[in-house]
């Protein structure tokens, strides 16, 4: 498959300030150096714990913060090394989607208003057009094309999802991040909401990058799926073969945590102890030994490179990389 965006050794540290001087005097190191791939067409799903780094990837692509290191590229662009005027351009084929739709709209403006400076930001449709566009992009998002002077207030939070899905449309972007997108939504409101990405993506030929720590909501959406854990990617794979064949012991242990109905084998459940340690100083070797319950002597000084298991899986572990496991 074509690949739409490349990130190669993409890392993300903090400073942390401390002292009285206010030196920075550690960091935080939200992502360590990562590589993948997002295929043309596809939604990939990045899911973990909250602070394995996630957010961060997706907040890296869009350089909402700018990356430590390593390097990302979009098509045949460098995203890194373009200017302001250039990112610009870059964000008409790159939207986001944020988890609260009524954070990121203006309560003062209109449906209407709110449409309509996406669509004047990016210069993409004549003025004399706009009300018509704006009114076919609330019907393409299922929402009532009579409710454009409207404001958010007005609407149920599913409706301001899908106000926000419009906004992201309005630009005909190629690539849209959806970070945390369904999450602070009902669950029957969620279904509705991710059918309508479904469809969207058929209509317009989207690339979805995914971001979620809910699997349920995962497992419905995702062509493929990527687990990170401090900041590292532990497992990347085809959605079937990562929830039928998981092979990282993080993963499992993600993965027995959810309810299958109607399951004739029981699954064993993994239960994990402790908590995420801290990404200041995260442990060395495997960065899950600390809760592993599979740990070996080697887990505590070697760190697992991410290694083919299968077609298209890939996983960063030890005892998979030996077969003894
Ligand atoms: Fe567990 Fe070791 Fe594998 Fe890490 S490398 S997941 S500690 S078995």
């Amino acid at each position: 498959k074509k690949v739409l965006v490349e990130i190669n050794h993409l890392k993300q540290y903090f400073p942390i300030k401390g002292g009285i001087l206010g030196r920075t005097v550690n960091h935080v190191k939200a992502v360590d150096d990562i590589s993948f791939n997002i295929h043309e067409g596809e939604t990939l799903s990045i899911v973990g714990e909250s602070g394995c780094g996630k957010s961060t990837t997706g907040r890296a692509l869009l350089r909402l913060d700018e990356p430590t290191g390593g390097d990302i590229h979009f098509q045949d662009k460098d995203v890194l090394g373009l200017n302001k005027r250039e990112l610009r351009k870059l964000r008409k084929d790159m939207q986001v989607i944020f988890q609260d739709p009524f954070a990121s709209l203006n309560p003062r403006q209109t449906v209407r208003q709110i449409l309509g400076e996406a669509l004047t930001i990016q210069d993409v449709i004549p003025k004399e057009k706009r009300t018509e566009r704006i009114q076919e992009l609330l019907d393409n998002v299922g929402l009532r094309s009579d409710h454009i002077d409207r404001y958010p207030h007005e609407f149920s939070g599913g409706q301001r999802q899908r106000i926000g899905i419009a906004r992201a449309l309005a630009v005909e972007p190629k690539l849209i991040i959806c970070d945390e997108a369904v999450s602070a939504l009902d669950v029957s409101i969620q279904a509705q909401v991710l059918n309508l990405l479904k469809k969207l993506q058929h209509q317009y030929k989207l690339t979805y990058l995914f971001i979620s720590h809910d699997l349920g909501v995962v497992r419905h959406i995702s062509d493929r799926v990527m687990v990170m854990y401090l900041g590292k990617i532990v497992e990347i794979a085809d959605k079937k073969s990562l929830f039928d064949n998981p092979q990282h012991p993080y993963t499992k242990a993600l993965l027995s945590a959810i309810p299958v109905p109607n399951q004739k084998e029981k699954k064993e459940r993994i239960l994990l102890t402790g908590d995420v340690p801290s990404p200041i100083n995260p442990p060395q070797g495997c960065r899950f030994h600390t809760r592993c319950p599979f740990v070996v002597e080697t887990c505590r000084s070697k760190e697992p490179e991410l290694r083919f298991t299968g077609e298209g899986h890939q996983a960063a572990c030890h005892l998979v990389a030996s077969g003894n496991y």
